[in-house]
């Protein structure tokens, strides 16, 4: 049986933060996702590969089985709806909140408030829990530029020191879940090479609880 693990990791801070996690796991990449090209990276396991890609695509690789396992912010998994796979253990890490964010000093007007948002389907359901009616405006980035130009009342972002928020003249408002990356495992995968991948999970859930 092909026992060899894929691994789907998203560049900047999910994959630094996960590096540590992987070494304690005895899975060190070779290359460098930084500086090289590469979607695919070796490690110095040869059947240990770890593929690079946007953090909002880790569920759909997974999910598919393209990759056996991965590291999905929780904000990306309740967006993707986590069909597919596993969600065995909370890395702790990359750790942030989503929020309901608007213009400092600013009240309601009149009519539906219209949100700004990435996250439809997070703000879709914080809304309806609400039993408030909104208009929700997807978009893909810089949701902090909406509400200064007048296309929203708020935006629904993930918000870590609150310095962007600030720096736009915006502030926390509501909170609607707290955020850290997640281990995701294609529930396939769990079930065809088990053995391999509980003693992953159980390396890197040691090594979150060492801290
Ligand atoms: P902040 O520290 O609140 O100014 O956050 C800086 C930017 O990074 C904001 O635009 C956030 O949307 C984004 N951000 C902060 N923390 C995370 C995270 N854990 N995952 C993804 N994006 C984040």
């Amino acid at each position: 049986m092909n026992n060899a693990l894929t691994i789907a990791l998203s560049k900047g801070r999910i994959f630094e933060e996960t590096l540590p996690l992987l070494a304690a796991a005895d899975v060190v990449p070779v290359d460098d996702p930084d500086t090289s090209r590469k979607l695919i990276l070796d490690t110095n396991q040869a059947d240990v590969k770890l593929v690079i890609i946007r953090a909002a695509d880790v569920p759909t690789y997974v999910g598919y089985g393209a990759a056996d396992l991965g590291v999905a912010g929780k904000d990306v998994l309740l967006e993707h709806g986590g069909e597919g796979l596993y969600e065995p253990l909370d890395l702790k890490i990359a750790r942030c909140r989503l929020m309901v964010a608007g213009p400092e000093g600013r009240h309601n007007g009149a009519g539906r408030l219209r949100i700004a948002t990435k996250y439809v389907k997070s703000t879709r359901r914080f809304y309806a829990d609400r039993q408030e009616q909104v208009e929700i405006i997807k978009l893909y980035g810089s949701m902090e530029l909406a509400p200064l130009v007048g296309l929203a009342d708020r935006i629904v972002d993930v918000v870590d020191t609150g310095n962007t928020l600030k720096a736009n003249g915006l502030q926390p408002l509501e909170h609607i879940a707290d955020i850290s990356s997640r281990l995701v495992v294609n529930k396939a995968s769990m079930k065809m090479k088990h053995a391999r991948i509980a003693a992953f999970i159980a390396r890197l859930k040691a090594a979150v609880a060492a801290g």
